[in-house]
Order: C-alpha cells, then structure tokens, then sequence
C-alpha cells in the first residue's frame, strides 16, 4: 500500500485501517488516511489551482486532457479490473465487461457531449448581446462510494473537469487503490499539477473535506443516511450539492409481456455484482394472474446462480465486500423470515463452500407486503422481494411506496401503458422491456434517492453556474 501524499508531522496521531480480501476474509494490509490537516493544504491547492490559472482554462484544451485519459483508461482496463475484484469482491470478469467497460463508455459519451458543446448562449438568436454564460463553479468536493468505484469515479471528475472546475476527490475508503491508480492515470494524461487532488480516508476526512470554507460544490454518491448529513452542511454553507443516494427498486411485470424473458432480466438485474448496484430491480411486483408462474420461473432462475471468487474467471457472483455489509444483509433476511414473507430461495448464512468469506446466498422472499422492511429499505445485497398485485393502479401505488425514487422498471407489451406508468413512477430513471439507459443518459434520484443528474450533458451541467450577461457581445 502506498504511503499517501502529504507526509509532514503534525501533533495528532495520522489515522489508518486494515484492509481484507472479501473472498476468503483474510487481512491484506492497512490504509493510512491524509492528515485530516493535510485536507486543507489539498483544499488550498485546489483553490489557488483554479484561481490562478485553471478558470482561464477553454474547453478545448479541457476535452484534450480527457481523450489522453480515455486512452490510457483502455491501455490500463486490465489492471483496473484486477484492482476493483481484489478491493470489491466483484468476479474478474464482470469487473472488466461491466465496472471498467461502463466507465469507459461514459468517459465516451462526454466526450461526444463536447463536440456540440457551448459555454456560452445567445439568449435570443437576433440579439447576440445578452448571452447565457455557463461558467465552472469553481473547487468541486467529489465524494464517492464503493460498489462501482471506478464508474462512481469517472462520471464525478469527467463532468466537473469538462465543466472547467478544479476537484478533489474522496473516494470510498474501501476502493481507495481504484483511485490511486485513477490518479497515477489522470497525473500521466497530462493534467496540471493542483486540478485533481486526491484525498484518502473514511467519513471524518470526507467531513473535513466538504464542510472547508473554499469548497464551491459538492458532489456525492453513496447511502441515503450520509447524503442527509452531507446536504445539511451544504445548505448551512449555500454550497450547490449534488446526491446521488440510495434505491429501491420496483420491477413491475404484466401478463402481457414475455414472461420468461423478464424474469430471467429481472433476476439477473437484481442479483449483478451480488444486488450491490443502487439502481437493483430488488422488487418484482408481479400480476396476480401470473404470479405462481413468475415464482416457479424465478425460483429455477435463482438455482442457476453460480456463486465464486472473485479471481475466477466465468459468470459468478462474488462475496459482498466487507463483513459489514454482510452482516447487514443477513439482519434483512433474518426480518423477512421474522415477518412472515415465504422463503422460496436461499435464506441466511454462507452458501456451502464458501463459508471464509463474505458470500451470502442468492435469497428469493415472495409474499413480500408492504409493511415489512424488506420491502421498504435498501438491502444492498443479493436479495429479491416479490409482492403481487391485481390492478395497474395498485402496482403504481406500490412501486412508489417506499421513501426511494431511483429507478423503475416495466415489462408489458401494451405500448399506451408503459407510457402511462413511466409517466407515474416518481423515480429519476425508467427502463421498459429490458431496455438498458444509453451512455449519456441523466442518471440520478428523487425523493430519498437524491438531487441533481450525471453523466453527459448533465454531469457536465452539474458543475456550472448560469450567469446572465446583457449588452455586449463576445
Ligand atoms: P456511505 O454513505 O457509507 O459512504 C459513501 C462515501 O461517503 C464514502 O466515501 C465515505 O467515506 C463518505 N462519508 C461517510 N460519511 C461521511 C460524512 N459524514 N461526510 C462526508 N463523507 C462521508 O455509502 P457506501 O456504503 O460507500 O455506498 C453504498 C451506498 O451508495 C448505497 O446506499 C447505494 O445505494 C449508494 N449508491 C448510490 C448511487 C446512485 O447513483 N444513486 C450509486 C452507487 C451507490
């Protein structure tokens, strides 16, 4: 493990922890954390970066930093995908075809975004003099999670470098290598010293990071509870805050779909990267008339699962990443058994084989109610709930009935109704018939789930102010 930047002495002791493979729970070295001092010379650098030099910066020369990034990115997506399974517990494989692939690909559609791109707007075609400016905020707080910690990463520091912001990046202490070689990467592009910064640590350091007078924005992906934190400190400070938080989210299946096809998506969408994406179709409400067919249908599905560690090659689910989440993720199957929901696959403990490290067992749970709280709260885990329903109206009712609105998901062939529903869900996102979202969608929550977009137009968006200027011309 490297020993991190800004090594000076200070009177507080530097703060450090252990790290441990997820497959088999054995420890595989420590992280020292920057100096929570250090924090605000890498803040103070960020600041002076973007003052002195890096706000007179043209988009141009901004977009040409980042083809030399996505070039080293492909030449190097090997070493990230190796990274990622031994921090995250993600099999090689998925790493490589999904965790760096989708950052590639978005690092791609913001690229493309540029090429149409424009800083600065006539307000109305005839009248060159008063424009729409959209300038860069300034010294952007990025702060991120775990579970894709390469995806996570990229959209963040891709749209806040394109914006024209100088960044300081805090990524989850659990991915933190990803980062550092993430820095290694973006240092060999070319960049100048003092844009990106990064910071290692846990929640203290993040803290220290966000809540610093010269900070202009944040922006952060993560739980639910931590984004609440975060957003109060922004509004004490009037810091712009971008969350992208927690979900919970329903997959509603109609008869008139092709029912074996969503089923086989749905389960597959909950369980990839063993149900540790945000946007999971963790609830499949599923109509009456072909409930017992769905249940047999996934239950076949689930069996099918092949579980495995994370440096064999193949279409497996790893362990969780930490022993934490798997103790998490076993207290939610212990309360739908508690609450009376009908097991149909999986349950608690360690799937046979496996019992070193964090695996948890493809859990199915039918007859879920809305009551129970793993029909409501983000399980994080591989874990399906299905509930069933008679009516369109009571499968809107109960998609939007948990505090979440990241995703929905709808299988039907009835054209008028998929629009009607896509228009009802209270969610950011809405994907029908196995559609997946294309690079440089807006990604991004409501409600509980969060505020603000990311990825391509948006994300770059994200890190601007609009200032109006009237009576010159540029
Ligand atoms: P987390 O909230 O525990 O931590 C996220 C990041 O915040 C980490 O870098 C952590 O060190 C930092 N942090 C913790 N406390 C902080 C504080 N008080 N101030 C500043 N920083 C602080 O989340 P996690 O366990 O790393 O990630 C899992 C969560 O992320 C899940 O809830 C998941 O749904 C969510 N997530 C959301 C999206 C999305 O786009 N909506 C995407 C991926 C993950």
């Amino acid at each position: 493990m490297n020993n991190r930047i800004y090594t000076k002495t200070f009177s507080a002791p530097k703060r450090s922890m252990t790290l441990y493979h997820s497959g088999d729970a054995s420890p595989r070295g420590t992280l020292e954390f920057t100096h929570i001092e250090d924090v605000h010379n890498a803040v103070m650098k960020a600041r002076t970066s973007f003052d002195n030099f890096w706000c007179e910066s043209e988009l141009s020369q901004r977009v040409e930093y980042i083809k030399a990034l996505l070039e080293l990115l492909i030449i190097r997506q090997n070493d990230f995908a190796h990274i990622i399974s031994l921090e995250t517990g993600s099999p090689i494989d998925f790493s490589k075809k999904q965790q760096v692939q989708t950052a590639i690909n978005h690092v791609q559609a913001s690229l493309k975004v540029t090429e149409n791109l424009s800083l600065d707007l006539p307000v109305k075609d005839e009248n060159p003099q008063h424009r729409t400016r959209y300038e860069a905020m300034g010294v952007a707080a990025l702060i991120t999670p775990w579970n894709w910690p390469l995806n996570q990463v990229i959209l963040k520091v891709v749209g806040a470098f394109l914006a024209g912001c100088t960044i300081l990046l805090k990524p989850s202490e659990l991915t933190t290598e990803t980062a550092l070689l993430l820095e290694e990467t973006i240092l060999e592009s070319g960049v100048p010293d003092g844009v990106f910064n990064l910071i290692i640590g846990d929640g203290i350091i993040g803290q220290a990071l966000i809540s610093h007078p010269q900070v202009d924005v944040i922006s952060f992906t993560g739980s639910t509870e931590t984004g609440q934190k975060i957003s109060v400190q922004a509004a004490s400070q009037f810091k712009p805050c971008i969350l992208e938080l927690g979900g919970k989210s329903a997959n509603i299946i109609f008869a008139d779909c092709i029912i074996e096809k969503a089923v086989q998506q749905g389960v597959a969408h909950c369980f990839r990267n063993s149900g540790q994406s945000c946007n999971a179709a963790s609830r499949m409400l599923v109509e009456r008339s072909i409930y017992d067919e769905v249940l047999a249908l996934v239950q076949k599905e689930v069996q099918n699962i092949k579980i495995g560690m994370p440096e064999k090659k193949g279409n497996h689910l790893g362990p969780l990443i930490s022993k934490r989440q798997y103790e998490r993720v076993q207290k939610f199957i212990l309360s739908g058994i508690e609450d009376g929901a009908h097991l149909l696959a999986g349950g608690p403990g360690k799937p046979t084989s496996f019992e070193k490290g964090y695996f948890v067992k493809p859990t199915v749970f039918a007859d879920v109610t809305e009551d129970m709280a793993i029909f409501k709260e983000e399980i994080f885990g591989p874990v399906l709930t299905i509930t069933p329903f008679d009516e369109e109206a009571e499968a809107i009712r109960l998609a939007n009935a948990t505090p979440f609105g990241l995703s929905g998901y709808i299988q039907s062939s009835n054209h008028e109704r998929l629009n009607r529903l896509a228009a009802r869900l209270k969610v950011g996102m809405v994907q029908v018939n196995g559609q997946s979202r294309i690079e440089g969608a807006a990604f991004g929550g409501v409600k509980a789930s969060g505020m603000g977009r990311e990825a391509g137009l948006w994300g770059i968006r994200a890190f601007q102010h609009i200032k109006s200027i009237s009576g010159v011309t540029l």
